[in-house]
């Protein structure tokens, strides 16, 4: 099966590129592993994207971003990419079902949460450790429980947790949070969070269940237990780089880097969203990122279709 563009992860990168790929008259295949939508469909409330001034859960602009995709023609598959390989110009791309033949790939395939890997941690996973507050949130109630972390990502979903919780710690390892003010400062007035800084999880406890967390305060270098019923890890996330790392350029942190077309050094391949070497990793970047993909990538076609026919 031949197409213009095959784009890989549905999230709000490869849905960003589908709109402007399908809109611009190009054959264009997303494929999906999992949900639709990736990271932010775990995401209770969207403030920041521009265009709704109603706050909305991460799910529902998914919905809307997918409606819109579809709208232009695009094709949806559930399928999982195992292997990208170039051949001369076009692109080979095989997945559990088939194999298929790209003149572009944009490559979208974000992030997930990195562990701590300390012990207890992948026991007592699904059993007091998560890595969703909006998942598993409201199985909290009147209870007690910590984030770790300081990021964004920490200190939202803190506060999505205290409607749910009596009390949210928010364990962070510096004496600063890192999320940007406007969070911080709800955080601050929030009468059910409490943050425990300078403070490492050492170890996860308990049983069956999470029942405490063996803390250390890096700087007076003092262990305490600290009783919660459930732990949300927040502490940044990994590339999901595998499928490309060996043949790309990537930073240290193995994130991809690409020129401003969003171009990885492989010609006709493109990279968006979370996956991508940046500043900041957000709904409107990752859509940003798509757009300029998708839009390169129909420049790189008309500049080098003649060749791709005859190798075709
Ligand atoms: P992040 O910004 O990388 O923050 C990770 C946090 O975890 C940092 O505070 C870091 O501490 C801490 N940390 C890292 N490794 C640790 C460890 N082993 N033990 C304890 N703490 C550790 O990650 P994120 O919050 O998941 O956000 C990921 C990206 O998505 C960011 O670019 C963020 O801006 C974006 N995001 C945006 C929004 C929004 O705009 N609404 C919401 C969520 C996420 P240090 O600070 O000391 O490094």
């Amino acid at each position: 099966m031949i197409y213009d563009v095959v784009i890989i992860g549905a999230g709000p990168g490869g849905l960003g590129a589908g709109v402007y790929s399908a809109r611009g008259g190009l054959k264009t295949i997303i494929f999906e592993k999992g949900l639709v939508g990736g990271q932010i469909v775990l995401t209770n409330e969207v403030e920041n994207y521009p265009g709704f001034e109603v706050t909305m859960s991460g799910f529902d602009l998914i919905d809307k971003m997918k409606a819109q995709v579809d709208k232009f023609g695009a094709e949806f598959k559930t399928d999982e990419v195992l292997e990208i390989k170039v051949e001369g110009l076009w692109k080979i791309i095989k997945t559990s079902k088939e194999t298929y033949k790209a003149k572009v790939v944009i490559f979208s395939t974000g992030a997930f949460p990195r562990k701590m890997n300390v012990p207890g941690e992948e026991r007592l996973t699904g059993r007091g450790v998560s890595y969703c507050a909006t998942c598993d949130g409201a199985l909290y109630r009147n209870s007690v429980v910590a984030i770790v972390g300081g990021g964004d990502s920490a200190v939202e979903e803190a506060l999505f947790l205290t409607k749910f919780a009596s009390k949210v710690y928010i364990i962070h390892r510096r004496d600063k949070l890192r999320a940007v003010h406007a969070i911080q400062e709800r955080a601050f007035k929030n009468e059910k969070i409490e943050i425990v800084w300078d403070s490492v999880v050492k170890e996860i406890n308990g049983d069956q269940f999470v029942q405490s967390l063996t803390l250390l305060n890096k700087k007076t270098n003092v262990e305490s237990d600290l009783k919660v019923d459930g732990v949300f890890i927040y502490v940044g996330v990994l590339p999901n780089n595998q499928l490309l790392k060996d043949q790309v350029e990537l930073d240290s942190g193995g994130f991809i880097i690409t020129d401003e077309k969003m171009q990885t050094k492989l010609p006709g391949v493109y990279a968006a969203g979370d996956i991508v070497h940046k500043v900041l990793r957000q709904v409107v970047t990752a859509v940003s990122d798509g757009a300029i993909a998708a839009f390169s990538a129909e420049k790189w076609i008309d500049e080098n279709d003649e060749e791709l026919n005859k190798t075709l």
